[in-house]
């Protein structure tokens, strides 16, 4: 008897919708292993919780809460927590589906999950957001833990969201749980390098998709959409390897200068109050941001922003994928018929999990590495994967997506079948 999977029936367009036909274009690809593809569709299991709790005015508010672990095949549940107003069911589904073809695409003993809170943490004080968070974690307490599944920061969560997710699991297993998720603080089990992990991936695989391209970095223009921990610590490398940040976008709005934006004064005011204030730019119409002159594109903000329309007029002739599913199928299609090369976000954003994985290594042998050694590994482990799947994108003519899934699909279905079912 099949599952009534009614509820994950993907409008356009959306991360899920995205993602199944992301699937769909892998399956011609996996020979045998295919008659498994299906697995890939299903989330293995879907939480959705209540998190109530009383605001500091006395009152009780209720917030959405989900969990999601798509895939645990090759390894524990391994995933992000968004807080956002507009999360929904359907996109922690995808982000969890992306996560298990990230792990596999840098082969990491880990399977896929994701979380997420429908709440807008800007509303909330610290003390609302610090109770948000303990309430949550108590609630998918039930499915997570250092073996089982792993949560991480995403977008509007951090160090000290990861310290009360540690501190409330922990608390309500009767032990110091440090394994139970990553990105914490560095005095807390924390790993060197986590913070940059994610943006410093985006360079690392950027500078090699340009070194191929005979792109050189050194006066390479670039434009970054999302300005948090991804966007600008991949826009502050790219600056260091020569290149000038020609536009920034984020949710205050959009700011220009084709002689490269200042990052050094832009960065302390985009972290306070968002972009648009900055005196060393000018501001435009948002909607400008997708055909100003560029060589390198960076979306790094949330899913679903590179639409058929935007991809049809970017200058870029690289696009690196910081975010996690920010083109539609219908973008894709037109950025590789254009010539316009995409390093997709299964492996181009994969620097965070990467070092999320050193992280829970390190908790476990209680031994930590410096951060020459971790920034090293990450390198290698990238550049690895990068070349590995850019000879399959080559053997089969494909783009660097469908290669990525091709490599991290045939490992996670290869466990599946290695496996076998049970009961
Ligand atoms: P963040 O919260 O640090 O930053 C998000 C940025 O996006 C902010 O600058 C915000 O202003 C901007 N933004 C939000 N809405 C926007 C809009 N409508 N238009 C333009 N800009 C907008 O988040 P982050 O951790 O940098 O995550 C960004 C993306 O990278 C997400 O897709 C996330 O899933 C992905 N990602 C994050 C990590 C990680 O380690 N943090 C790892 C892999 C992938």
């Amino acid at each position: 008897m099949s599952a009534d999977l009614s509820y994950v029936q993907p409008t356009p367009n959306s991360p899920w919708g995205t993602y199944l036909s992301q699937v769909d274009r892998v399956v011609p690809y996996l020979g045998e292993l295919s008659r498994w593809a299906e697995t890939l569709k299903r989330p293995k299991r879907a939480l959705i919780v209540d998190v109530p709790i009383e605001m500091d005015d006395g009152s009780i508010a209720h917030f959405e809460g989900y969990r999601v672990q798509h895939n645990m095949s090759r390894g524990p549940g391994k995933g992000g927590v968004r807080f956002h107003p507009d999360v929904t069911l359907e996109e922690v589904m995808a982000l969890s589906a992306w996560m298990t073809v990230k792990t596999a695409a840098v082969n990491l003993p880990y399977g896929g999950a994701k979380g997420g809170i429908r709440v807008d943490p800007k509303k909330l004080t610290h003390k609302e957001l610090e109770r948000v968070t303990r309430r949550y974690t108590s609630e998918i307490g039930i499915i997570i833990g250092p073996q089982q599944d792993i949560p991480a920061p995403d977008v509007n969560t951090n160090a000290q969201v990861m310290a009360w997710m540690m501190d409330t699991y922990s608390m309500n297993v009767g032990g110091t749980a440090t394994g139970v998720v990553t990105g914490k603080p560095l005095h807390l089990g924390g790993s060197l390098g986590r913070v940059k992990a994610t943006g410093r991936g985006v360079f690392v695989t950027g500078r090699e998709a340009a070194r191929r391209l005979g792109l050189d970095l050194r006066g390479a223009r670039i434009a970054v959409q999302g300005f948090g921990n991804v966007g600008s610590v991949a826009a502050e490398l790219f600056a260091e390897a020569g290149a000038k940040i020609v536009a920034v976008q984020d949710h205050t709005g959009t700011i220009v200068n084709a002689n490269g934006l200042d990052l050094k004064t832009l960065l302390p005011l985009a972290r306070a109050e968002g972009v648009v204030g900055f005196k060393g730019g000018d501001v435009i119409a948002n909607e400008s941001f997708w055909d100003v002159a560029c060589d390198i594109l960076i979306p790094a903000a949330l899913e679903g922003q590179v639409t058929a329309e935007r991809a049809q007029k970017t200058q870029a002739r690289l696009v690196l994928e910081g975010a996690n599913g920010p083109t539609v199928p219908a973008a894709d299609d037109i950025l590789a018929e254009r010539g316009v090369l995409v390093v997709p976000d299964v492996i181009c954003n994969a620097g965070g999990v990467t070092v999320s994985y050193f992280e829970w290594v390190q908790d476990f042998s209680s031994f930590f590495w410096d951060e020459d050694e971790i920034n090293q590994r990450l390198d290698r482990i990238m550049m690895n994967a990068l070349n590995q799947i850019w000879d399959t994108a080559d053997r089969h003519r494909i783009t660097l997506r469908t290669a990525t899934f091709a490599v991290a699909c045939e490992r996670i279905l290869m466990a599946r079948q290695e496996r076998g079912l049970y009961p």
